[in-house]
């Protein structure tokens, strides 16, 4: 068995949903199924879209589910790890201003895999002024190495891709001053040993550029392993699970171990959707038996119902 450290790391920018409590699930069972550690990270650096009662409604809610931890932390109480790193890109002459703004890079137009808009480099031969990065008003990127990084999923889907020719390079701190999702999610992996990072479908395209900026800062580069999705009906087709129903509902209709079960069982885990407590999930844990694909849980008549 050997020692790993997983981490889920939800953004508090909402309610839990049954998506974030199935993604919260595997994560603790893959750690805890091999004997290893999982902390919980509360990513809440986006100040128009976090909020404090969401990261507590989130800890009380997986509390809920039957989840503990070996640790919590919150992003927003480590924003001087996260400026020591944009030091170093300095250093290393990788931080450049940028003042592109959204629509400007809608006109150009081209999407990335991810479904952002790639950004084209327009600010690329910029340099930081002599104040350095901390007296820039604009956005700050980070000007990432060409070429095609190769990196497996766990579960074998190849993650290799070229960010720049796909993404473009990242912003690492927002306008508003706010650290950037990729930035503080790499340094903060490496400063918890995360060893094994676990997370939904979704986050797949990024893998790539955060490999690209660990190996910018020499942090190590963790386990990846994608896994499925719950899709929802949204404008009459289905899409990844985003909250048509949250925990403050989910809680007065199902008890803890009544959601554990369906969520066990949408992931192919249990042959029934019966109460269960995550510990009792353990001993036969295998990413062998969670399903692959996507799975439709609708919200109808006051029930989540699988499709
Ligand atoms: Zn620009």
């Amino acid at each position: 068995m050997s020692f790993s450290v997983g981490r889920f790391a939800p953004t508090t920018s909402g309610p839990a949903h049954p998506g974030t409590l199935l993604a919260a699930l595997l994560c603790w069972l893959d750690a805890r199924s091999r004997g290893g550690r999982v902390v919980l990270r509360l990513e809440d650096l986006d100040p128009s879209r976090c909020r404090p009662e969401y990261a507590q409604a989130m800890v009380e809610a997986l509390a809920w589910l039957g989840l503990d931890w070996d640790g919590l932390e919150t992003q927003s109480d480590a924003t001087d790890r996260h400026a020591q790193q944009l030091d170093a890109l300095a250093e290393r002459g990788r931080l450049y201003p940028c003042a592109c703004s959204r629509q400007t890079l809608r006109a150009v137009g081209t999407r990335a895999r991810d479904g952002s808009f790639r950004y084209p480099g327009t600010c690329r031969s910029r340099s930081l002024p002599v104040g350095g990065w901390r007296s820039v008003t604009e956005a700050l990127r980070v000007r990432l190495p060409a070429g095609r990084v190769e990196i497996e999923d766990a579960g074998g889907d190849d993650l290799g891709a070229d960010p720049v020719a796909d993404t473009g390079d990242p912003v690492v701190r927002r306008r508003d001053g706010a650290m950037a999702y990729h930035l503080a999610s790499v340094v903060d992996d490496a400063a918890a040993g995360v060893t094994d990072v676990v997370r939904g479908r979704d986050l797949a395209p990024s893998t790539a550029v955060q490999v690209s900026l660990q190996r910018l800062l020499d942090l190590p580069t963790p386990r990846y392993r994608h896994h499925l999705l719950l899709l929802e009906a949204r404008d009459q087709k289905l899409a990844k699970f985003h909250g048509s129903v949250g925990w403050p509902v989910l809680r007065e209709i199902y008890s803890g171990p009544e959601l554990c079960g369906l969520l066990a069982h949408a992931a192919g885990l249990t042959e029934e959707p019966a109460p269960v407590r995550p510990e009792s999930l353990l001993a036969d844990f295998d990413w062998a038996n969670v399903r692959t694909q996507d799975r439709p849980l609708l919200w109808r008549s006051q029930r989540l119902v699988l499709g």
